[in-house]
């Protein structure tokens, strides 16, 4: 979907709900009682639960719910967050809106950033799998200003805006032989399959274990260089092929794992210039996102739109 669909599309607010609304219907609404089956209230936008009575409205449950940004900008945004190989700041979203107030398009970017993350928890890598640790610049800020309002993550970096400090990252990528292998020296010999990146603060076996089942698929194969935290990996996956080779030789091993943390770096470093600590694992969420789908045929929009639909922000 372009710019120009999207319009037709959602030419304004009450398509936008329409469409939410029917969504939502397709995933069925349901009740905290548990019940299933609602009268649509048109006029205040509310399903009554048939069984018991309560309301709720359009956005109750979503991740747009308690926003107050119109349905269509959260569209917008969701549209130009996963239409695009680029990534965009909160500041240029909020430029493309037109809106007055930085801080509710940086929360709603981020609820989306959650969202994607969510989605690709649900499910867990396989076969031969390359991991290794990449670590990030992030800020340490107070994210509030003294008059109480959002700092940029843009300008957070100047002086006196909170420290730098480096954040540890596991990377782990499925990489699988190439069907159609190519004489090209610089081509890898490798082909990339679905990509996991998680922050993590303790690289011990202990940590990295925890990591590695929740992440990969006990029959999964791993690939690393010689750091002792993968010594004991075969508690929780098959296999374990360590490779110890120079710093310089690593790419050579592990050349898709290099290539998603360089990738990411100069993306981060590119659209967001620094990132706050606590929000590091959002943006890693989108960038797998967009990586984990970047051959689908079908559009992100409405899948996003269904994920957002389900999914709350906490
Ligand atoms: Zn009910």
């Amino acid at each position: 979907m372009n710019l120009l669909d999207f319009n037709t599309r959602f030419p304004d607010e009450n398509s936008c709900r329409q469409y939410l609304k029917t969504k939502r219907e397709q995933e069925g609404v349901t009740c905290n009682c548990g019940g299933i089956t609602h009268y649509w209230i048109s006029t205040r936008e509310l399903w009554k639960c048939k069984t018991c009575g309560s309301c709720q409205n359009l956005r109750a449950g979503t991740i747009m719910e308690k926003s107050h940004i119109p349905v269509r900008y959260w569209f917008m945004t969701i549209h130009l967050m996963t239409s695009t190989k680029k990534a965009f700041s909160a500041l240029e979203i909020q430029r493309q809106l037109g809106m007055d107030n930085y801080e509710p398009v940086w929360y709603m970017m981020q609820k989306i950033r959650k969202s994607m993350g969510k989605r690709d928890m649900r499910y867990q890598l396989q076969g031969e799998i390359e991991v290794d640790e990449g670590f990030y610049e992030v800020v340490t800020l107070p994210e509030k200003d003294h008059l109480g309002n959002l700092i940029r993550e843009e300008v957070a970096q100047k002086r006196g805006r909170g420290s730098t400090k480096q954040m540890k990252v596991l990377v782990m990528v499925e990489s699988f032989p190439n069907p159609q292998p190519s004489t090209d020296k610089y081509r890898k010999k490798r082909v990339m399959g679905f990509v996991k990146m998680v922050t993590i603060d303790d690289l011990s076996s202990t940590g990295i274990n925890y990591e590695l089942k929740k992440s990969l698929d006990p029959t999964s194969t791993i690939v690393t260089d010689g750091w002792r935290g993968y010594s004991r990996s075969t508690d929780v996956i098959a296999k374990h092929i360590k490779n110890i080779v120079p710093p310089k030789e690593a790419h050579k091993t592990l050349p898709w794992v290099h290539t998603v943390i360089a990738n990411s770096k100069r993306q981060f470093l590119g659209v967001h210039h620094s990132i706050g600590k606590d929000y590091l694992q959002n943006y890693l969420n989108e960038f797998c996102y967009k990586l984990n789908r970047r051959n689908f045929q079908t559009d992100l929009f409405d899948r996003m739109i269904v994920a957002g639909a389900k999914d709350t922000w906490y």
